[in-house]
């Protein structure tokens, strides 16, 4: 891990750089060109130059060790800057991640170094035409070359299809079926047989090159087998999704940050009937509040599982799946809304805030679809319900409701009603056996999502008001303003459990009225509602925040 002071220099530097290399002018030139300019993604990683990929290296093999804070922070800045340029320098960290979790020591120092000294671009070669989710379908093949009955190497043939930096890498981790099962290959460019297509003509992230590969009969070493031992690949892979889906939620949230940080000075200027738009409730109130509180909902899901890692509890999958989903839809969301936002002139390319609608939509697409998200988080989940007879959410309720004791303006008396209630709707599932249904089974991995982002907020707010809050913890809401977020959110999860529960867990089943009516009281739902009260004062307070009228109202009484 690295200390604050770096991350603050390095951060700077990235955004120093941005400034000078990548105006708005130059990314939407490129963006329209189509172009990946290559020159600017060597500069950042090269030695030389912003060496931005040392941040994930570890020190023992040149890098600066940055722990998972560090590149959330990162991603998230890259992602403000533009996503097709971080998705390039993502594709090199992903692409080294089997390398990371998977390699024999020597092949560690090997790929390792040279990333850092040398500004290696990788890419990341997992998904087909035919295996994308389901990547255990994969068809490309790892056959052996034997000689004297030893194994001296491999010859891949399959195709790879989406690949980040497909037509632009120096290496590539390939996944293909050797008769042990999935196994990464370290594959480098030109080698014979290996090529790739011309770039796909993308709807976003248009800065970024991803291209199809083909590996016909492609030899590589023994030696380029990650890990030495066959049939590791999927194990691998999952390893690290914890953490390369918290980068992707990283992506979100800087990308959904920065077109809301286009609006909103924008509304400050914009002079509609007599007054600018900023100062009308029914446009902040739709427009911008709900998206800055949805995206600090997601950063209060990221920093808390980015410490949980850094902390060594493992690779934490669902809380990863959880990050990204909740930022990548909050994300999406917002540069959509950032569209209307400007109106007509949203619509156009010169605002931006239209590129990067395109841009950020890939986020709830790639490292995992958004639905591949909540089939993930609902069937972990799932199995915590049923291990512990249904008292997991109530046990998480609990602690909201311990929180809520020291700390009663966190929104967590209404974080803990929300997982009680889920606890409820779960077990109404598990009795009618709701799970067949795989819409249901999903539709409660968004409820979950939901339930969890609303306690990790009021965690993140009351540890604000602590002074605990982790000192690389982004500072631009104070303890006052998070807990008014985090009600807020609190009230949203609220809603949708109540509504969305009964929709699925109460009426799928066909119960009677009798049977309805006590479901709704085990809902708590009078009380669901009831915690609305106070919504739309917590709104105006958090409009006041972000237009900077808070202070000014508070210096006034
Ligand atoms: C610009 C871009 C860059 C990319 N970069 C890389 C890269 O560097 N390396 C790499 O390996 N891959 C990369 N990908 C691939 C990306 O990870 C896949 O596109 C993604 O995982 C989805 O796979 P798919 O496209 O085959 O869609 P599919 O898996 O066919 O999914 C299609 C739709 O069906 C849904 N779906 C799928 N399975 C289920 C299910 N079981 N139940 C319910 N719904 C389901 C999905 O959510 C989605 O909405 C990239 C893709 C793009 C577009």
């Amino acid at each position: 891990m690295i200390n604050k002071k770096t991350l603050k220099l390095s951060l700077k530097s990235l955004k120093d750089f941005a400034k000078k290399e990548l105006p708005d002018e130059k990314l939407l030139e490129l963006d329209k060109k189509d172009e990946c300019p290559l020159d600017i993604v060597r500069q950042m990683c090269s030695p030389d130059g912003l060496a931005i990929q040392l941040l994930f290296i570890p020190v023992e093999y040149g890098g600066m060790g940055g722990g998972a804070f560090d590149v959330y922070c990162i991603c998230e800045e890259m992602a403000r800057i533009d996503l097709g340029i971080a998705t390039s320098l993502f594709a090199t960290f992903l692409g080294s991640d089997p390398i990371t979790v998977g390699a024999t020591p020597e092949q560690k120092k090997f790929w390792m170094s040279r990333i850092a000294k040398e500004g290696l671009l990788f890419a990341y070669g997992a998904t087909e035409p035919e295996a994308g989710s389901d990547l255990g379908s994969l068809k490309t093949t790892a056959e052996r070359v034997e000689q004297d009955g030893r194994i001296v190497g491999y010859k891949i043939t399959g195709n790879k299809q989406w690949i980040s930096n497909g037509g632009v890498a120096d290496a590539y981790s390939i996944l293909a079926n050797t008769p042990a099962g999935p196994t990464w290959f370290i594959v480098e460019k030109g080698a014979k047989g290996f090529t790739h297509d011309q770039p796909e003509e993308k709807h976003g992230i248009r800065l970024s090159n991803t291209a199809a590969l083909a590996l016909d009969n492609v030899y590589v070493d023994a030696d380029r087998l990650v890990g030495g031992v066959e049939g590791q690949g999927l194990i691998q892979a999952q390893l690290v999704f914890g953490y390369t889906r918290l980068m992707v939620a990283a992506f979100g949230l800087g990308a959904g940050w920065a077109a809301v940080d286009r609006a909103i000075p924008y509304s400050t200027k914009r002079i509609q009937a007599g007054a600018p738009l900023s100062e009308k409730q029914g446009y902040t109130h739709k427009l911008i509040v709900p998206h800055v509180v949805r995206l600090e909902a997601a950063r209060a899901s990221i920093e808390e599982t980015a410490e949980r890692i850094d902390a060594g509890e493992g690779s934490l999958n669902t809380e990863g799946a959880i990050a990204k989903y909740m930022a990548t839809e909050a994300g999406n969301a917002a540069a959509e809304a950032a569209i209307q936002a400007f109106g007509g002139y949203g619509y156009t390319h010169e605002y931006v805030v239209e590129k990067i609608k395109r841009d950020v939509r890939i986020t709830t697409i790639y490292e995992g679809t958004s639905e591949i998200m909540e089939m993930t988080i609902s069937r972990d989940r799932w199995q915590l319900h049923l291990k512990t007879r249904g008292q997991h959410y109530h046990d998480r309720a609990k602690e909201c409701e311990m929180l809520h004791a020291s700390h009663s303006d966190v929104g967590a008396d209404v974080a803990a009603l929300n997982l009680h209630a889920l606890a409820e709707v779960m077990e109404k599932a598990r009795v009618a056996r709701l799970t067949r249904h795989q819409h249901v089974l999903l539709r409660l991995g968004e409820l979950i999502a939901h339930a969890e982002c609303a306690a990790s907020l009021s965690r993140r707010a009351a540890l604000a008001a602590d002074r605990k809050l982790n000192e690389k913890a982004n500072a631009r809401f104070d303890a006052t303003a998070l807990a008014a977020l985090a009600r807020i959110f609190a009230r949203e999860a609220a809603l949708k459990i109540a509504e969305e529960g009964l929709r699925w867990a109460g009426t799928a089943a066909g119960p009677n009225d009798s049977e309805l009516a006590a479901f709704e009281a085990t809902l708590q739902l009078p009380a669901l509602h009831r915690a609305q009260a106070g919504l739309l004062s917590d709104m105006d307070y958090i409009a006041d925040v972000i237009y900077g009228r808070a202070k000014r109202a508070a210096v006034a009484a």
